[in-house]
């Protein structure tokens, strides 16, 4: 099937549902880049800074750019011009080079944290213990170029159905606590209104469950290399 009806075809799963679709196009070659924007797409996210930077500087620049690979402090100067959200944040180091680097170029960059929900060792993120000690360290307030804005989490890889929704459930459970605790004693900073969680093999689990954003590469491209 073409790129635009698999887009079409995603986009009806996701009807009555709170998720919005990021195409994610790392590996992907400008033409479909360029096929997907025509198909009405502009959240776009690449896993590798240097794909992104190089992406970004040819395709339209009304595309929003998507960081959903871990993302070290040393290469935030490369997307801090542009970029529309960092999905990837798991510590208060890397949160403050954004903030630097937000304010060099004299913007604000939002942010998801990263929270860790699987049960594997290789992926990258917070445990909620970890995320309450970042929101309640007294710089977060003064970090005033980043937004945070949510939480983002990639379940087990598994075909097991349940395990990829009790992961998912523990998640937006985070999610919902946050959201109500912060009700009460908010920071200008934080605000809770996205949840980045569904890929290709999970995404109609994940918007059941309140996904936001739903990040899906190959289930648009078919199997990367
Ligand atoms: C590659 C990637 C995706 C998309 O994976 P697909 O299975 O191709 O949909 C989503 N999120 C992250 C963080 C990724 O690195």
């Amino acid at each position: 099937m073409s790129i635009a009806k698999q887009i079409i075809s995603i986009q009806n799963d996701l009807a009555h549902t709170n998720a919005k679709l990021i195409a994610v196009t790392k590996t992907r070659s400008i033409d479909e880049l360029n096929l997907t924007y025509q198909a009405g797409i502009l959240d776009f996210g690449e896993n590798r800074v240097q794909e992104l930077v190089e992406k970004q500087a040819i395709l339209p620049k009304d595309i929003r750019w998507h960081q959903i690979g871990h993302l070290q402090s040393n290469k935030v100067k490369y997307i801090a011009p542009f970029v529309h959200l960092i999905h990837t944040v798991d510590s208060l180091k890397l949160l403050m080079e954004i903030n630097q680097q937000a304010i060099k170029n004299n913007r604000i960059i939002n942010c998801l944290f990263q929270i860790y929900i699987a049960q594997e060792e290789t992926k990258f993120g917070l445990s909620p213990q970890e995320l309450y000690e970042i929101l309640e360290n007294p710089i977060l307030p003064d970090l005033k170029n980043i937004q945070i804005v949510g939480l983002m989490g990639m379940a087990s890889f598994t075909e097991n159905r349940g395990q990829i929704s009790e992961e998912f459930t523990s998640l937006a459970h985070l999610f919902n606590e946050l959201k109500s605790k912060n009700a009460s004693h908010q920071l200008d900073n934080v605000r809770w209104e996205e949840l980045s969680m569904g890929m290709s093999g999970d995404y109609t689990i994940a918007a059941a469950l309140g996904s936001t954003l739903v990040r899906v590469g190959s289930a648009i491209y078919g199997a990367r290399d």
